[in-house]
C-alpha cells in the first residue's frame, strides 16, 4: 500500500507465479514446464539470430512467425496474433473484448490470473461452479454475461471439456467473445480450432511454454476471426509495439518447423503421465483423469500441505494452493521418467507413516 499508488493498484492482489528456486538439484514439478529441452533446431535458429541485426528493432507485425503459424494451422495470417507469452495475450484480450459495465464469467476453480486481469481493468466477474470431481457446470455459462474465459483443459484440475461442450458455450454466447485458453491442449484434449471459421466470437489462445518446451522464451499465440485479431493489435499498439524480440521470433518459427520433435516429446509426456497416474493410484492417491502435463491429486487422510512440505524436504517441489476450494489438492507437473520414479518413491514413504 502506498499513497503514491493508484486506487486500483492499492486494491489489487497480483498473481503469484510458482516458485523458481535457486537451489540446485531440486526436482522441479511446480510450474508445468516441459522436462525435455527445446528442439535442437530451435537452439540453432536462436544462435543464428544473435547477430548484428540485434541493433535493429524486431518486426512489429511479427510477419514471419504469424505466417509460419498460419500455415501450420491452415489459417490466414490475419487470423493469427502472437505475444510475449499467452499471459500477455490474455491481458490484451481482457482489454480488447470486455467492459467495465457487464460481468464476465470464468470457472470458480481456474487459472488464478483471470481475476487479477479483471481487477486490473475494473471488469466485474462472476464464477461458474466446479463440482468435487472438478467438472465445470457448463450450463452456468448460459446466463447473461459480458464475455467468457476458461482454460481447456482446465488448470489446475487437468480436466478437458469436449469439443461439443465448447461449441455449446460459444454458440450460446454469440454476442460476446469467448476466450478459450488452450495452454495444455497438446497433451490430449480437443482444440476448438475447427470452430473458428464458424464463430466470429471465439478466440483461442495457445502457448509455446508447455508443449514446446519454451517457457523461458515467452511466446504465445491467439487464433480467431480477423476482427478479434485486429482488436488485439489495437491494444498491443496502445501498449508496446515490439512485444517479441528477434531471437524469440527465430526460435518460435523453428519450433513450428520441427514437427517430429514436437510429436515425440508430447507423446512421451502423455506416456509418462499415464504410467504415473497408475502408480499414484496404487499408493492410495486420488488422481483426476488428466488431459494435461500435470496431475491434480489428493490423499484421503494425509493433508496436502503436509505432503507438499515433506516432498520439499526430500528435494521435490510440487505446487500447493492455499485457497479454500483447492487446498486439499496438489498439482504435480509431469517430469522425466526418472523424476517421476523419485516422486513415487518419496510419496510411498511419506504415505505409509
Ligand atoms: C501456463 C499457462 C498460461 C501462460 O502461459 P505463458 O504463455 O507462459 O504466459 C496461460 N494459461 C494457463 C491456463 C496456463 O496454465
Amino acid at each position: 500500500m502506498s499513497n503514491y499508488w493508484s486506487k486500483r493498484l492499492n486494491e489489487l492482489e497480483p498473481y503469484v507465479p510458482g516458485e523458481q528456486p535457486r537451489q540446485a538439484g531440486l526436482i522441479k514439478l511446480n510450474t508445468n514446464e516441459n522436462p525435455f529441452p527445446p528442439s535442437p533446431r530451435v537452439m540453432e535458429a536462436m544462435k543464428q539470430a544473435v547477430n548484428n541485426d540485434l541493433r535493429l528493432y524486431p518486426d512489429p507485425t511479427d510477419e514471419r512467425l504469424r505466417t509460419t503459424i498460419a500455415s501450420y494451422y491452415h489459417l490466414s495470417e490475419k487470423e493469427v496474433f502472437v505475444g510475449n507469452g499467452s499471459d500477455e495475450i490474455l491481458a490484451f484480450a481482457f482489454r480488447a473484448y470486455f467492459d467495465e459495465d457487464r460481468p464476465i464469467l470464468f470457472p470458480e476453480i481456474s487459472y488464478s490470473f483471470y481475476p487479477v486481469y479483471a481487477k486490473l481493468y475494473g471488469i466485474p466477474f462472476r464464477t461458474v461452479p466446479v463440482d468435487e470431481s472438478g467438472a465445470i457446470d457448463v450450463s452456468a455459462f448460459f446466463q447473461d454475461n459480458g464475455g467468457i474465459v476458461f482454460p481447456n483443459p482446465n488448470a489446475p484440475t487437468s480436466l478437458a471439456l469436449s469439443l461439443e461442450q465448447v461449441e455449446e458455450i460459444v454458440s450460446r454466447n454469440l454476442s460476446q467473445v469467448v476466450v478459450v485458453d488452450e495452454a495444455y491442449v497438446d497433451f490430449g484434449a480437443q482444440t476448438a480450432l475447427p470452430l473458428i471459421r464458424r464463430y466470429p466470437n471465439l478466440l483461442i489462445v495457445q502457448t509455446l511454454s508447455k508443449s514446446r518446451s519454451l517457457a523461458g522464451l515467452r511466446v504465445g499465440l491467439a487464433l480467431g476471426h480477423p476482427s478479434l485479431i485486429e482488436a488485439l493489435n489495437r491494444v498491443k499498439g496502445s501498449f508496446n509495439s515490439y512485444t517479441l524480440d528477434r531471437v524469440a521470433h527465430a526460435g518460435a518459427v523453428a519450433a513450428f518447423e520441427d514437427e517430429e520433435y514436437f510429436q515425440h516429446t508430447r507423446s512421451e509426456i502423455m506416456r509418462i503421465r499415464d504410467r504415473t497416474i497408475k502408480q499414484l493410484q496404487d499408493i492410495g492417491l486420488w488422481v483426476a483423469p488428466s488431459s494435461t502435463n500435470f496431475l491434480w491429486v489428493k490423499h484421503g487422510r494425509v493433508d496436502a500441505e503436509e505432503i507438499y512440505s515433506r516432498l520439499r524436504e526430500a528435494g521435490i517441489l510440487v505446487r500447493h494452493f492455499s485457497a479454500p476450494r483447492v487446498k486439499p489438492y496438489l498439482r504435480i507437473t509431469i517430469g522425466t521418467e526418472a523424476e517421476m520414479d523419485a516422486l513415487i518413491s518419496q510419496l510411498s514413504e511419506i504415505l505409509v507413516r
